[in-house]
């Protein structure tokens, strides 16, 4: 990952420069996982994965898809330390949330935690940073229900079907906080299965939330 991102440095923006997103996530894509769909179509449509796939989340939403430009800074943001990108990153995230949720009413923003070691390593959670800058932008709280007691392997190395294996016990209600009858946003930098945001969902449905649905900067 770090070379990658070494490579990448400057190719797409350079340091210091703000970057400009690419590629909008657009309909038509599945209701349920916004998996976009390559041909025009009039109706709302479940894609064949989520027909079978049993979620916590009522939807998943992002602003824009994970290349060029946004991939970039994500990955510059989270694994190279780019803070400044952070206002950036809000904004897209704002973009989507503008786009995908902002006509209906939310009790609470909720970033996905990180283990504290990972987080201690990491300098930051990337997600606690996009979701408080966005939650201060559009007056929602920021609670941070969620926590992460089981250290376990980054989800961006596992392949489709080790993902939900890997978050099995890796997520729990932070004390204190009480989800019942609450609308909560689950809110990231990325997703790619959806399996971490939906992990969070079923800690917070379980407990009694009314709903979670996620927004995340980019799908990918
Ligand atoms: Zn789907």
């Amino acid at each position: 990952m770090r070379l990658w991102i070494e490579s990448a440095v400057g190719l797409l923006f350079p340091p210091g420069r703000p970057p400009r997103p690419w590629g909008r996530l657009e309909r038509p894509f599945c209701e349920r996982c916004a998996e976009p769909y390559p041909r025009p179509i009039y109706d709302s449509f479940v894609c064949a994965n989520c027909e079978k796939r049993k979620w916590a989340l009522s939807r998943l939403r992002a602003a824009y898809r994970a290349e060029g430009s946004v991939r970039e800074a994500i990955l510059r943001f989270k694994y190279g330390r780019e803070y400044f990108l952070r206002p950036w990153l809000g904004r897209w995230l704002r973009d989507g949330f503008r786009e995908h949720y902002a006509a209906e009413s939310w009790d609470a923003l909720i970033p996905v935690p990180l283990h504290p070691l990972r987080r201690r390593r990491r300098g930051f959670n990337q997600s606690l940073e996009v979701t408080s800058w966005l939650a201060s932008r559009v007056n929602l709280p920021l609670r941070e229900g969620l926590i992460r007691p089981k250290a376990t392997t980054p989800q961006a190395r596992l392949r489709r079907s080790e993902r939900l294996r890997n978050l099995r016990g890796a997520l729990a209600l932070a004390p204190g906080f009480d989800p019942r009858g609450l609308r909560l946003l689950i809110c990231d930098d990325i997703f790619t299965t959806g399996a971490t945001a939906d992990a969070c969902a079923r800690v917070l449905r379980q407990a009694g939330a009314a709903e979670v649905a996620a927004l995340t900067v980019a799908r990918g």
